[in-house]
Parts: C-alpha cells; structure tokens; sequence
C-alpha cells in the first residue's frame, strides 16, 4: 500500500511560490498584478481574532472574497505577501492548497447550528484537515460534509463526501466533481460508517487513489486527467469498496 506523504513546505520567493513536491499553493499573482492568497478554513470557521487579521491584511478599503470551497481570498499587493504569511501564522491560519493535495474541507454547520442536523460536521472537518493538510496527491482532492440528507454541500459533487446519519454514523460517497467539463455525481459507496473509522476510511481511499494513479500514470495523463473519477473509471468501484471494507472489518487499522 502507498504510504502517504505529507509537505507543508513552501516558499514564497518574493514574486512567486515554490514547492519542492509540487503542491499547488493558493498564492498568485493575477491579471491585474495583485497577489491573490487563498486562506484554508475547514468548514469556513474563522475566529474573530482570525477574521480581524484578515482585514488587518487587506486593509480599510481591501477585498477579501469568499471562494465557493469556503476558504478566504485576500487580494494584496505583492510587497505585502510575505508580512501577511507571518501574520497568518501567527493566528494559526495556513495557506490553502489548489492542486495535488486536499483542498479546504467544505463542511455546512451541522450540529449545535442546524435543527436538520443528524451529525457533527464542522468538528469532523477540523479533524480531517488536521489530518490530510499538506497531503502528496496526483492531483487536487475535494472533501465536503453535509449534516443531513438536504444535503447543503452536495456531498455527490465531491471527490469524497460524507454525509452525517443518525447516531454518529456517516455515508460514503465518492468520484463526483463538481467542476470543470465533464461535471459527475460520485457513487454511494457505503452507510454506517462509525465517526472513529471516518479517518481510517478516508486515509484508505487517499492511499487507494495515490497508488492507483500510479499504476495507470501513462494511460491518464497529467493535471486534471488524474482526478479520483478519472482514475475510477480505470479501477472501477470494487478496489475501492474492497478497501472500505478492510478498514471497517479491522477497528484496530489506523
Ligand atoms: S445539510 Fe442539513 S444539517 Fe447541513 S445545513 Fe443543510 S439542512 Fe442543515
């Protein structure tokens, strides 16, 4: 099995980033010259202290423009990047990825929030970014949570999604994409699955992917050809669900 690898290493050179494995960082340059940051917040959960940076950052008149994926993007100037890296840091805030790991985790408010909340949402995206930030992947991987079957995050839009059932349990859903040409709802893989084996469950998928991917390298081609749904189409389901089961069939498997 692939071991996965995680790199949250990168360093922004004073006109651009660079990234010895290859993550896709969410800092660029735009048309207009501005630098654009894209701010990681796994369900869209800020602070108040956090929020107060950003617009610290941004300045009086600044932008910051919330992305469909819940993170925040900071349009500055170029000679300001590399003070306002510091000063996210300093409130525990990290840059997003784009490309060839986890994108932010999309969570709706779940629990504590929603009347139609069968689950914990929020509580399990901070868990899964603790987990997988800075993951190596073939390409970027999508993750959202929804608290109840209304479904607010179209779990079937994302490479991998969950959706809360009651009594701590979750649904599987995984392949869907909900961008790009060819837009796919993904496959209802498996129901039940205890919160404890929600981590497990979603690092065997990564793993299975990961090494998928390698595998048909040279039939997929590169970039966005390597998206979980293209390699699915290679593998079909049943390695997947075969990898599911082995996890849930040992508790133990971490
Ligand atoms: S998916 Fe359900 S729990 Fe989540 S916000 Fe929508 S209605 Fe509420």
């Amino acid at each position: 099995m692939t071991e996965l690898q995680r790199d949250d290493n990168f360093q922004w050179t004073g006109d651009t980033v660079e990234c010895e494995s290859g993550i896709h960082w969410g800092i660029a340059e735009q048309a207009n010259g501005v630098v654009a940051i894209l701010v990681n917040s796994p369900g869209g959960v800020l602070t108040g202290k956090q929020v107060r940076v950003l617009a610290e950052i941004v300045g009086e008149d600044g932008v910051i423009k919330n992305t469909r994926r819940m993170a925040s993007l900071l349009l500055i100037p170029k000679e300001k990047v590399g003070s306002a890296l510091e000063q996210l840091q300093a409130v525990g805030l990290r840059v997003a990825n784009l490309h060839k790991s986890v994108r932010n985790i999309a969570a709706c408010p779940g629990k504590g929030f929603s009347a139609n909340s069968r689950g914990d949402t929020l509580g399990l995206a901070k868990v899964l970014d603790e987990t997988f930030y800075g993951t190596i992947l073939p390409w970027d991987f999508k993750i959202g949570i929804s608290g109840c079957p209304r479904n607010c995050t179209g779990v079937q839009c994302q490479d991998l999604g969950l959706m809360a059932e009651p009594r701590g349990k979750y649904s599987l859903w995984i392949g869907g994409s909900e961008a790009g040409m060819n837009p796919a709802h993904g496959t209802l893989m498996r129901k039940g699955i205890p919160l404890e084996q929600v981590i497990p469950v979603v690092k065997r998928i990564l793993e299975t992917y990961t090494a998928a991917a390698e595998e048909f390298g040279s039939e997929l081609g590169e970039g966005s050809l390597v998206k979980l749904y293209h390699v699915l189409e290679k593998t079909g389901f049943e390695r997947f669900g075969q990898a599911i089961e082995e996890v849930l069939s040992n508790p133990i498997v971490k």
